[in-house]
């Protein structure tokens, strides 16, 4: 057969289509290639700190943590670069590829200049809860000013691939999966013990999370926590019973066992699964019912999936970095993404999906336990700049210049300046120099240098980064290293030092080439990366770079 004969045939069987002569031949396939991941899983490890890998690395399965590092790219000076270093901005900035001052999330929570109140990051009044009545159901991504990467995956495949995010916190599902999300679900405790959503992305749960839902499910999470192997071999962390560290209400000490059902009516009824490792046995259960239910990696348009382990957070917070509850909490986190991978095996296909894991922020060693081993460190009270107050009024007259001290942010009442006839700028100037002379206080810039500077790096490219003109107080500070605004037990992060910045930057699967480097990378990275791993567009307000190391 001659080859146009050939060609014609294959085109009346509806293999090819052609213009007119042979030479234009093209092939044609419905939906994706087939050697694009059928499925991007993006984990989020809430306040992992980049040396809990090495910390943990001997008591680690090989199938954890260890087949992502093995058998993947670790990128191991991987930090953030901005300030504040919380949740709501680090979630944001993961998946949009920048900082709060193109996205808008500021803080987790921050002072609103039109209203005069405090919003909440992903507060919508526009939506109701669905599933459960928590206070917090009133919630959409809408804060967040800029697509994600799953937003650009839904564009690419005309809305044909899937995205669910999920997290036990609203903020870890909401700015993951994005404005385009198919559904982005979270946990209720208290006394609901329900995954939730809004109205945002639909009106009633689908059948598969009210199945969960099924009491006698969530009731099998409350389980008396001891540790995953002997207590004597957590010698990579601090005694078990330490005055650093806050535990669990009607508890007197904080050493193990911790029985859940016994303790969880004074600590917030079924939000202690929070601030236990099954916290997180419960987000990959959840996950896996996701993957199954919505048919996620089951067809050739890549799917994305949002996972943020939110435990690790609430456990931190309340035990510190140094405690033999957050080792044990990694040494369970570590079989979890192994049992995650297996699932993806079996389920997707070795191969055939693309995961990368990272973390929203660090955290601080406990300030009392650095205090007492000589090293700088220290608390700032919240309430703790009155004299400048005070000195505001000797100054000018008034006693209403300041709004709202918040997030290290002074917010300055610019309508009454403004009525003063007093320059904006002079009162910026005056605040920065009182605050600077408090103690424990490490830099003060007025909102004016934010605006009027450009800062190449350091922590003023940090505050630059974090700070949003529209959104943003007058004055912004950061406090010593080791000194945070806290109780003297447990800890917390924020700051831009790098037991805050420094985190975990894991890529695994398809497309990734393995490897490692040292050489410095941002947050705003990770998104560009996967953007052009997927070959589709940036994130509309990504200002990072692609790691080239990563993608063959
Ligand atoms: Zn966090
Ligand atoms: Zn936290």
């Amino acid at each position: 057969m001659k080859f146009s004969k050939f060609i014609c045939l294959l085109l009346f069987l509806g293999v090819f289509s052609c213009k007119n002569n042979s030479e234009y031949s093209t092939s044609i396939t419905l939906g994706q290639s087939t050697s694009q991941p059928k499925l991007v899983v993006g984990v989020v490890v809430d306040q992992m700190r980049f040396d809990y890998l090495n910390r943990y690395k001997n008591k680690f399965t090989s199938n954890g943590f260890s087949r992502l590092i093995n058998q993947g790219y670790s990128c191991n000076n991987h930090h953030f670069n901005f300030i504040p270093t919380y949740t709501g901005p680090g979630h944001a900035s993961i998946f949009t590829g920048t900082t709060p001052s193109v996205h808008g999330i500021i803080g987790n929570s921050w002072y609103d200049k039109e209203t005069g109140s405090t919003v909440y990051c992903t507060t919508d009044k526009a939506y109701t809860p669905v599933g459960a009545t928590a206070k917090y159901g009133q919630v959409s991504p809408r804060n967040m000013k800029v697509t994600t990467l799953a937003d650009q995956n839904r564009l690419f495949t005309q809305m044909k691939g899937k995205t669910i995010g999920v997290s036990i916190k609203d903020r870890g599902a909401v700015f993951p999966s994005g404005h385009t999300a198919n559904g982005a679900y979270w946990f209720e405790g208290l006394s609901e013990a329900k995954w939730m959503t809004s109205s945002y992305y639909m009106d009633t749960l689908p059948q598969w999370v009210q199945d969960f839902n099924a009491p006698t499910k969530i009731s099998s999470y409350l389980q008396t926590w001891n540790t995953l192997y002997d207590i004597s071999l957590y010698d990579e962390s601090g005694p078990d019973l330490s005055d650093y560290e806050e535990g669990f209400k009607g508890k007197l000490t904080t050493e193990f066992p911790y029985d859940l059902s016994a303790l969880m009516e004074l600590n917030e009824g079924y939000d202690i699964i929070k601030s236990t490792p099954f916290g997180n046995t419960m987000i990959t259960d959840f996950a896996l019912s996701a993957i199954e239910a919505e048919g996620l990696g089951a067809d050739d348009y890549t799917d994305f999936l949002t996972i943020s382990y939110s435990s690790t957070d609430y456990i931190g917070h309340n035990f510190g970095v140094n405690s033999v509850e957050i080792q044990d909490a990694y040494l369970r986190l570590d079989l979890e993404l192994e049992r995650l991978l297996n699932y993806l095996d079996a389920n997707v296909g070795a191969g055939k999906y693309t995961l990368f894991l990272t973390s929203d922020h660090g955290a601080a060693d406990v300030p009392s336990f650095l205090t007492d081993i000589h090293i700088p460190s220290g608390y700032v009270p919240q309430n703790s700049f009155t004299s400048l107050y005070t000195n505001l009024k000797k100054k000018y007259g008034v006693s209403d210049l300041i709004k709202k001290i918040s997030n290290n942010q002074v917010f300055l009442n610019q309508d009454r300046i403004a009525g003063l006839k007093v320059n904006l700028e002079d009162v910026q100037k005056f605040v920065v120099n009182q605050i600077i002379s408090y103690p424990h206080v490490k830099k003060a810039y007025t909102a004016t240098t934010m605006q009027t500077r450009y800062f190449k790096d350091g922590v003023e490219k940090m505050l630059q980064n974090g700070y949003n003109q529209k959104l943003s107080g007058d004055v912004l500070f950061t406090l010593e290293s080791g000194v945070i605004s806290y109780g003297p037990k447990g800890t917390t992060h924020g700051s831009g030092y790098n037991y805050d910045t420094h985190v975990p930057l894991l890529f695994f699967g398809n497309g990734i080439h393995p490897g490692k480097t040292y050489e410095r990378t941002s947050v705003t990275d990770i998104a560009p990366t996967i953007s052009a791993l997927l070959g589709i567009a940036f994130p509309s307000g990504t200002t990072g770079n692609v790691i080239e190391e990563v993608i063959y």
